[in-house]
């Protein structure tokens, strides 16, 4: 359904607030009347839009109001991260309208993983009683790397037992959903600037924390995506050469300086955390990570240590992108970010500060406006803007 133009002029509406109406629409998306016109039709037609009343703005005819229909369309984003699996269904105004979050059973079997997902969304289309021809599909946003064309998971390495996993083309069948799968990072970043607006948030990187790290390089209002979709894996980017060995060979990659399992890793030791065994599941090593997070915030000094020692380590790799893409923005989000917020939005401003890169402009570091579920919103976003105008990226839609 729909065209380039007619997703302009609905992310005009809803952006708005208040409405627009179709000659205040001209203006603000610089296409001719009657194009306006006709399409605002087409969205009228398929109850997108409604007609919220008139206004007199003086001098000539009263102008009818736009608005966007919430309940017009639905779109359910989930969001796979080994140790979380968050859901949401998102209305149309961008709105969550139900969520669910739990731990991943089993992240190393993607049946379980499957059979899980496609549980927790059947249980927000129940909850809300949200007609399924309404739904406009399913958005999973997986770590990577994935084959976006083929919807495929490869082989990720925090998902052990995963090997060319086809997720998308399997909760297709299991949800009866259009699926779109995409990298985690990518769809955290695209929620941002769905929400935020191209214009008001046009070029940023994304820093991702979750069991493992990444980051989404957005320019000018387009997420990067890559030649195989994968762009943003920065796990083997060197934050501190005196760091711990990494199995890449080197010494101080983001993957073992700046993950939630690295803290934990680095706390062993005399009077700190509790230690967990190597091997250990996903939810120990989560528990032990919020527990570093929970003592540094009340004021342990060596927790406070760790952590601030982490962010400075992420504050280098993010010094580092923002000189190579030219950005002066970056925003922290993903499932372990909010307990970490607290410090980093101190230590890394302080570090960026301490350290800038020779000629590089002054970065302003922002935590997500959306919360612990910008990843799973970023999958919802995603549909929504494939099912309502197709944009110039290919995103591959399987139903
Ligand atoms: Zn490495």
């Amino acid at each position: 359904m729909g065209d380039f133009n007619q997703t302009v002029i609905l992310d005009a509406i809803r952006r708005s607030g208040q409405g627009l109406s179709r000659v205040e629409l001209v203006g603000a998306v610089g296409l001719a009347p009657q194009t306006v016109s006709n399409i605002v039709r087409r969205l009228l037609d398929a109850g997108l839009v409604t007609e919220a009343g008139k206004t007199s703005g003086g001098a000539g005819k009263p102008r009818t109001t736009l608005r966007v229909h919430a309940a017009g369309s639905y779109a359910v984003g989930v969001q796979l991260d080994p140790a979380v699996t968050t859901s949401v269904l998102l209305d149309l105004m961008g709105n969550v309208v139900a969520r669910r979050i739990a731990d991943t059973p089993h992240g190393n079997n993607p049946a379980q993983v499957l059979t899980a997902i496609t549980s927790q969304v059947a249980s927000l289309l129940t909850e809300t009683g949200v007609d399924r021809g309404r739904v406009a599909g399913l958005g999973v946003a997986t770590p990577g790397p994935i084959d976006r064309e083929s919807g495929t998971v490869l082989d990720p390495p925090n998902l052990p037992g995963w090997h060319r996993v086809p997720l998308r083309s399997g909760l297709a069948s299991s949800t009866g959903l259009p699926v779109l799968i995409e990298k985690d990072v990518s769809a955290a970043a695209a929620a941002e600037i769905w929400v935020s607006g191209r214009r008001s948030t046009p070029s940023f990187l994304f820093v991702y924390i979750g069991t493992g790290i990444g980051c989404a390089v957005a320019l000018d209002g387009e997420v990067l995506h890559g030649v195989s979709g994968n762009a943003g894996e920065i796990g083997h980017l060197v934050t501190d050469a005196s760091g711990p060995e990494c199995s890449c060979g080197q010494r101080g990659c983001v993957a073992v300086t700046c993950t939630p399992r690295s803290l934990v890793r680095a706390a062993h030791g005399p009077g700190s955390a509790p230690a967990v065994p190597p091997g250990a599941p996903d939810s120990a090593i989560t528990a032990a990570f919020l527990d570093i997070c929970r003592s540094a915030v009340s004021g342990d000094e060596a927790a406070a240590r760790l952590v601030d020692r982490a962010a400075v380590r992420t504050a280098n790799a993010v010094a580092t992108l923002a000189a190579v893409y030219d950005v002066d923005r970056v925003i922290f989000g993903g499932p372990f970010w909010s307990p970490l917020s607290a410090r980093y939005l101190a230590a890394v401003p302080a570090a960026l500060a301490d350290r800038p890169v020779p000629g590089s402009r002054p970065i302003e570091v922002s935590a997500t406006v959306l919360g612990e579920d910008v990843t799973a919103v970023g999958a919802a976003c995603l549909v929504l803007d494939r099912a309502l105008g197709p944009r110039r990226e290919r995103l591959l839609l399987e139903g």
